[in-house]
């Protein structure tokens, strides 16, 4: 795996003792945060939630989440510092100088201001150029995003487009200005690993061509280990380890990237993922010392005291960028192999099934999603879903739920036909299948708190009442890595991996016989997925569970699955053992996928230019 050269000597961006704070005076969220970023640079924020990534990303335009504030620091932006810029000077650079592509594209553009439209507005508003190049340079940066720039895609409206397009147009409006610093806020989080790899590569190939400085905000390490150039590792405010991503990689300095290493999932082989134990403190709440002294498999006493500097450690090869760790035993971490634990693959011996699909055909209306699908699940067994967005993997997974409706064919549960909708089925069914679906934000009861969305099932299914029941809520809180403190809060109060946890132990709370997720685990960091897939897991193995897993994450799919369909255009183009389709893929669109994944560790990945 090649990395691309970068012209370290020309700082784009540079920051230096940044601290943000909650308040007037409150505690830090980020504090003494410094690096550099050169022209055609990527430079990876990575760490769980609540680490402060998305603070840094957002001061790098000047701008803070409400009730927080930028207390001390410069970022100096091609040479011109930015923070103690004037709001009007502030908002012109912003776009022109630091352009920012969100999360979810959808919900930052305007739905009913047609694409041509939300591209020529920004040019508008910086009075860019005369009306007729800005109307040239909407049709040309639609080409350099390779979406089509003809009038017919100008005049569409959002809703139009898919969700790969989508991000495309915000990177294009990212891209309309020419800044000379991109700010990349988990952009592909949600888009299918082919999507990605080829949004991916668009953005390497226009920072790479324009000298580009970009900052890029993601929990997906598996990404990080082909896009960027540099990684910088954040927990709990600080910055603890930077440095050249191979360095980062084949040999971290910081016990915490060697526990985030070891979270992360491996297409090519079935590892024992390891969460990493307690969570991430919050403002406020750190501890003194080294604060990661209280989930550190390296601490001993003195690292409760002293908080660590983030020094040199001197280990990176000449001519490339130092690495620095905030850590008081380096040299002892450094020493230690980095070994991953792996398992024997979750073994696949069609068990009797308690799920059957026979020649399942599924519509909206007059259009067929699903052609024919034929699929059992075992008892016990865990048996993943692939494919790219619009497949139908979703369709397949919601009929299996209950809740779509239009389908034909034969669905039966332990040998007995399943009514198709979830208010025909017995109270028994319904306890028994539960479904875990993959946008947490519309999963939840927004006017209920925590403890009560995970009680009802059990006190409406007979499971357990009164203390017993807080007991058992507590219990699969702290399965899904959920503070006791969540017990009381709305879901409004928590984040989106954090809802999705609740979602998941409500699910759990029915002592369900068949699982359905669908992509529950894109939203959480690697080491909370990590915790969850070995609980998923403990309770496949011991208790007999079996799982219909619906995932664009084949690296997931290694770990957790006993076996594989994966799903195109509505029908299933190959299905076996996890192994055998991992290893040996029959079907031209397995190898496609696999190709499109990043962590292959054959290059196969490296974000490959889009075809068409
Ligand atoms: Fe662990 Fe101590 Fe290093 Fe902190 S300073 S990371 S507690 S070894």
């Amino acid at each position: 795996m090649s990395t691309p050269t970068t012209d370290t000597t020309r700082p784009s961006c540079s920051v230096t003792g940044l601290r943000v704070v909650l308040g007037r005076s409150g505690p830090d969220v980020v504090d003494d945060i410094a690096f550099d970023v050169a022209e055609g640079e990527i430079l990876a924020l990575v760490g769980e939630s609540g680490s402060g990534k998305t603070t840094i990303a957002t001061a790098l335009l000047a701008h803070t989440r409400r009730g927080a504030r930028i207390d001390a620091g410069a970022v100096v932006l091609d040479g011109r510092e930015l923070l103690g810029a004037s709001p009007g000077e502030a908002r012109k650079r912003r776009g022109s100088e630091v352009a920012y592509v969100p999360q979810d594209p959808a919900a930052s553009l305007n739905p009913v201001m047609r694409i041509g439209r939300q591209i020529r507005e920004v040019l508008d508003v910086h009075h860019a150029g005369t009306p007729v190049e800005r109307d040239a340079r909407v049709r040309e940066v639609l080409a350099e995003v390779a979406l089509p720039d003809d009038d017919e895609f100008l005049r569409r409206y959002p809703h139009q487009l898919s969700g790969g397009q989508l991000q495309r147009v915000a990177i294009a409006m990212a891209f309309t200005l020419r800044p000379r610093v991109l700010v990349l806020d988990e952009p592909t989080t949600g888009l299918d690993v082919t999507t990605q790899a080829h949004v991916l590569a668009t953005v390497r190939e226009l920072c790479t061509r324009h000298a580009v400085a970009a900052v890029y905000v993601t929990h997906d390490l598996a990404v990080v280990a082909e896009f960027a150039h540099r990684v910088a590792v954040m927990y709990a405010g600080r910055i603890v380890e930077i440095g050249p991503r191979e360095q980062i990689f084949e040999a971290p300095a910081h016990p915490y990237t060697r526990a985030l290493l070891a979270a992360v999932p491996s297409v090519t082989e079935s590892r024992v993922l390891k969460g990493i134990p307690g969570s991430a403190p919050s403002p406020g709440r750190r501890p003194s010392g080294c604060r990661f002294h209280d989930r550190c498999a390296f601490a001993e006493a003195a690292c409760a005291e002293r908080e660590p500097e983030l020094t040199e450690t001197g280990d990176a090869p000449a001519r490339t960028a130092p690495v620095l760790a905030r850590c008081h035993r380096t040299e002892h971490v450094r020493s230690q192999p980095l070994e991953f634990s792996v398992s024997a693959p979750p073994a696949s011996t069609r068990p009797e099934p308690v799920l059957t699909v026979r020649g399942l055909s599924a519509r909206y209306g007059s259009r067929t999603v699903l052609h024919g699908i034929d699929l059992e699940v075992g008892r016990n067994e865990c048996v993943a879903v692939v494919g790219e967005s619009g497949s139908g993997k979703s369709t397949l997974s919601r009929a299996v739920g209950g809740l779509h409706e239009e389908w034909s064919g034969i669905l039966s549960f332990r040998g007995e036909p399943l009514p198709p909708g979830a208010r025909q089925r017995t109270r028994e069914l319904r306890k028994a299948v539960q479904y875990v679906f993959q946008n947490p934000y519309l999963a939840l009861n927004p006017r209920m708190t925590v403890g009560r969305i995970v009680r009802r099932p059990l006190e409406l299914f007979g499971l357990a009442h009164g203390a017993d029941a807080t007991r058992r809520v507590h219990e699969l809180l702290g399965q899904v890595m959920l503070s006791p403190a969540v017990y009381d809060l709305r879901p409004d109060r928590l984040s989106g991996g954090e809802r999705q946890r609740v979602a998941i132990a409500r699910a759990l709370a029915c002592e369900p016989e068949l699982l359905i997720c669908d992509e529950v685990t894109s939203a959480l960091d690697v080491s909370v997925q990590a915790s969850i897939v070995g609980l998923l897991e403990e309770l496949r193995s011991s208790r007999g569970l079996s799982m219909l897993f619906v995932t664009h994450n084949l690296a997931l799919v290694r770990s957790l699955a006993t076996r594989v369909a994966v799903l195109s255009e509505g029908r299933i183009v190959e299905e076996g053992p996890t192994a055998d389709v991992l290893d040996r893929p029959s079907a031209a669109y397995t190898r496609q996928l696999l190709a499109d994944t990043p962590g292959r560790g054959d290059g196969s990945a490296e974000l490959v230019e889009e075809g068409a």
